[in-house]
């Protein structure tokens, strides 16, 4: 076994510490409060790179393989605080441009990924709709042969990104049948007969921008099919098992933040009875953050190691989901019990940590749909 990270992955992780605590931390408290998505902000992530995170870099991108994309993550997420927008991020990389890399013909990819990479086109997915949810496979938007195009009808909901993207990827139903009956398709956001809802106002991630999506007479060139026709349900299966990861490798930088800011303060503060870190019931429950942040370590690298060997790493992209999610909300209330009242305020940010965290056992499938996953592949269900 290695457990080492190669010292370009070391650099990479310390240079997206370095840029999140130096970029995306500051004026976070008002954009959460303002719910406001940072053109800005998104621009100096591009010129970082990280749009184009898993990109070949023969596109525009930085080529990151799996196991590189969630160091990055990992670090961008400890030096950042503003969690949304890291979501915002990862969401577009991972849902929007990784399938087109993987999948995508070379006209797709000529027109999109150098767009996608420089962050001049952001990219938003639709998979859930209002009368599925977790029933991801069983999605009813439709998507109707008409002549030599397509003809889309349906709603997503919950769709990050979408106040603010250029490029959709809809999956639509071809067919009857779970699988086989889902196509992938690839929609400009100013395609006729496609528009967004409003802004959906949430309790945390509030720097990324969510909204429903619908698609009346949505019409669609051949060329919109991403893969092939009923390609869908692997495409989408697929891309889950690397997004799960780049969307969880930040909520591990973040519990680093968390186990480092905790220890900091048990040392400093004395309530005139000797430190926090004097009293067994607060270092030890800091001795489970730091047992909580190695735990959700291996299991997020050892599911990355997978997804770049495997064909297929379900079991352990689903494992390490459903424990990094739950581990970080866990993180999270300990870090607002070890600082008292005070993390209940505004001004220490810890409240702002506790509703982002809490999407984290929700999107990207829940944490029940989780272990489905891994109940079904023994068999169990
Ligand atoms: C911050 C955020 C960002 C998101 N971004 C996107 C996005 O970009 N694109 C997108 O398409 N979607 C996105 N989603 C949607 C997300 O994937 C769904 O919320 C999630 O799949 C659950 O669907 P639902 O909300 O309809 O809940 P429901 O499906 O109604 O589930 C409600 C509860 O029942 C449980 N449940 C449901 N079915 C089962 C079952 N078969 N077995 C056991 N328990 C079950 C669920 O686990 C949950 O606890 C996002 C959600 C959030 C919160």
């Amino acid at each position: 076994m290695e457990f080492s990270w190669n010292e370009d992955q070391q650099a990479l992780r310390a240079a997206a510490r370095e840029f999140g605590a130096r970029m995306l931390t500051e004026g976070v408290e008002a954009r959460d409060r303002a719910a406001e998505f940072s053109h800005e902000l998104w621009s100096e992530c591009a010129a970082f790179g990280l749009p184009g995170l898993v990109v070949p870099e023969s596109l525009g991108g930085l080529g990151h393989d799996v196991m590189t994309a969630v160091a990055v993550m990992e670090g961008l997420g400890e030096g950042a605080e503003d969690n949304g927008l890291v979501f915002s991020l990862a969401a577009h990389a991972a849902s929007v441009a990784g399938p087109i890399v993987d999948y995508g013909t070379a006209p797709q990819q000529q027109q999109w990924l150098p767009r996608l990479a420089s962050g001049a086109a952001i990219g938003a997915a639709g998979v859930t709709e209002p009368g599925t949810g977790s029933n991801a496979l069983g999605l009813t938007t439709r998507a109707e042969r008409d002549g030599d195009g397509w003809l889309l009808n349906g709603a997503k909901t919950f769709v990050s990104n979408a106040p603010i993207a250029d490029l959709f990827l809809i999956y639509a139903r071809t067919a009857p049948g779970k699988l086989a009956g889902l196509t992938a398709f690839l929609v400009p956001a100013d395609t006729p007969g496609l528009s967004v809802g409003k802004p959906i106002s949430k309790m945390g991630l509030r720097t990324s921008p969510m909204a429903e999506v619908f698609l009346d007479a949505c019409r669609l060139e051949e060329g919109a099919v991403l893969g092939s026709v009923g390609s869908g349900g692997m495409i989408f299966n697929q891309t889950m098992d690397v997004e799960r990861l780049l969307v969880m490798a930040p909520a591990v930088g973040v519990m680093r933040r968390l186990l480092e800011r905790c220890t900091a303060h048990a040392r400093e503060r004395n309530t005139g009875n000797g430190t926090l870190a004097s009293h067994q019931a607060i270092a030890h429950a800091i001795a489970n953050m730091e047992l909580d942040l190695e735990q959700s370590r291996l299991l997020l690298y050892r599911a990355a190691w997978a997804a770049m060997r495997q064909s297929t790493a379900t079991r352990e992209s689903a494992l390490a989901k459903l424990a990094v999610s739950e581990a970080y909300v866990r993180s999270c209330r300990t870090a607002m019990q070890v600082f008292g009242g005070y993390g209940y305020t505004v001004e220490y940010g810890l409240e702002r940590e506790l509703r982002d965290a809490l999407a984290t056992p929700l999107y990207v499938g829940t944490s029940e749909i989780q272990r489905n996953l891994s109940a079904g592949l023994r068999g169990l269900k």
